[in-house]
């Protein structure tokens, strides 16, 4: 009886940064979670990966569970000795049926606690610019359900009229023709502003404004299904004034991001910030060789006067490897050491090494010219590399001294994103991301398994070399000024008019 725990977790209205940090902690702690249509999926990316995962629905008159059949399963699975985060959309107490959750766990005995979320009730409105209320324009708001069965009529609308705040209505998109008439035979002035929220705090989020006499039509002129909220009121049209989400320069912009699952983290950080929606698309997965397989090289170090990193994987793969075998940095004391470019000068700074050489454009060519300067016949360098490195560096050095490139990694291709890849070309993709001369091989290479041809998206290229295989695809994209993310990140932006067309 003392083991279980619930956790009845509002997950806010969908922009993961809204989740609060108490829910955070609750969701990483727990062995089985039990989610909802409303909270967004990317939160369960910082759950256990071992958790079981459990959705429960629920589309209006789709529902994966029944309220019942839910209340139970979690009180089984507390009793079963686990912790339990129960997700629910927004607030778990605004009408997401978190109290009868509640009360069946206390009947039940199990442990609970709940954790307040954001609700989509005030959140939405604000992400579309609309403060709920405001100095001298509405003293009050009032949030609820725009969802009637038969009972609609008995609703006192001319009360909700007179007390003159902002009405909110949650669950009503379906009834809009109805709500907006009921308030203005109740009195309220046909031409008051009117606004609905569609995925509210979602980089697809959508808002329509209109009056009560015009938002039933504006509405299905947009063709907005939900999940959406209205607000009426004259705050309403503050959003001229307060609306920020939507303005980013990205927003509404939808970008592929092709990389190994564990770089994709920064761009595609970057460009949400900018307001697009990304899609993650791994084309590659990094895996590291066994250290057994090169290990010669480690034992004759002593026998090397540089080592050259061309990626962040290689310096991952040689440093953990490296390590693996008992030894540490003094075992480098000797060499000297080169980076491709800032991002591999980092990656290598982290294990507290400094590059003697970085080139200032990110290219193999740079490097093997700024190397050649300080070589001699009687260097050696070793160059950890991946399966598929390239060998400009081998054949620009080697003319001078002797050059190894042990294979410390390999690149597969990404295995869930083949599965992926049709769902998300189906629909419309503005720009797609390539970071290396593989990623777009694989992602070629997909593309045909899955018989379809390239998307007219923008392509975006971090340097010549991913260039060059575009090309040869005939694909002529738009091409960063510096091999780094950053410039990448710039490059999209500035072509940014053209996306938009
Ligand atoms: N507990 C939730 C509300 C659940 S009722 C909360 O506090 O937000 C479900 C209704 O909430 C939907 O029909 C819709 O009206 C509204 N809603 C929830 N999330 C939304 C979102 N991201 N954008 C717009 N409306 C949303």
């Amino acid at each position: 009886m003392d083991k279980g725990y619930v956790y009845l977790i509002g997950a806010g209205p969908g922009d993961p940064d809204l989740l609060t940090l108490k829910a955070s902690k609750a969701l990483k702690s727990a062995d089985v979670i039990v989610y909802d249509y409303l909270s967004n999926n990317k939160l369960l990316e910082d759950c256990k990966p071992d958790a079981e995962y459990i959705y429960v629905g629920k589309q209006a008159a789709n529902h994966a569970m029944k309220q019942e059949d839910i209340n139970q399963l979690l009180a089984e699975k507390g009793k079963a000795g686990h912790t339990v985060a129960r997700l629910k959309g927004g607030d778990p107490y605004v009408f997401g049926r978190g109290g009868e959750e509640a009360i069946e766990l206390r009947k039940q005995g199990v442990r609970f606690e709940t954790i307040p979320g954001i609700t989509s009730a005030i959140a939405g409105p604000s992400y579309a610019g609309i403060p709920v209320t405001h100095r001298g324009v509405a003293r009050s708001f009032h949030v609820m359900t725009g969802h009637f069965k038969d009972d609609y009529a008995e609703w006192d609308w001319e009360a909700l009229t007179r007390l003159d705040g902002t009405l909110i209505f949650l669950m009503g998109i379906g009834n809009i023709p109805r709500i907006t008439q009921a308030l203005i035979e109740s009195g309220k002035a046909a031409d008051t502003p009117a606004a609905v929220i569609r995925w509210a705090t979602y980089p697809i989020q959508k808002t329509v404004v209109g009056t009560l006499e015009t938002l039933a039509d504006d509405v299905e002129k947009a063709g907005i299904k939900p999940p959406g909220l209205i607000v009426v009121g004259p705050v309403v049209d503050y959003r001229d004034v307060m609306s920020t989400f939507e303005n980013r320069p990205l927003f509404g912009q939808k970008i592929i991001v092709t990389r190994s699952r564990a770089q994709a983290g920064r761009l595609s950080g970057l460009i949400e910030t900018m307001g697009a929606e990304v899609v993650e698309l791994p084309m590659i997965e990094i895996e590291k060789q066994p250290v057994a397989k090169w290990v010669n090289y480690i034992e004759t170090l002593k026998s090397y006067t540089w080592i050259v990193f061309t990626s962040q994987n290689a310096v991952e793969a040689f440093m953990d490897g490296l390590y693996s075998t008992g030894v540490d940095a003094r075992q480098l004391g000797h060499l000297k050491l080169a980076s491709i470019g800032s991002g591999t000068a980092k990656a290598l700074k982290a294990y507290g090494l400094m590059s003697d050489v970085v080139p200032k454009r990110a290219i193999s060519e740079a490097l093997a010219e700024l190397m050649k300067e300080n070589l001699t016949s009687g260097d050696k360098v070793l160059v950890p590399s991946g399966n598929l490195a390239s060998d400009v560096l081998k054949t620009e050095l080697s003319t001078i001294c002797t050059v190894d490139m042990p294979v410390v990694y390999d690149t597969v291709i990404g295995k869930e994103s083949a599965d992926h890849l049709k769902e998300v070309l189906a629909g419309d993709v503005h720009g797609i991301t390539f970071t290396s001369a593989s990623t777009v091989r694989n992602f070629n290479a997909m593309i045909e398994k899955a018989g379809i041809t390239w998307p007219a998206s923008k392509c975006f290229s971090i340097g010549p070399k991913t260039s060059k295989v575009l090309n040869e695809l005939g694909v002529e994209p738009v091409e960063s000024d510096d091999a780094t993310i950053d410039s990448l990140v710039t490059c999209i932006e500035k072509a940014l008019p053209e996306m938009r067309g």
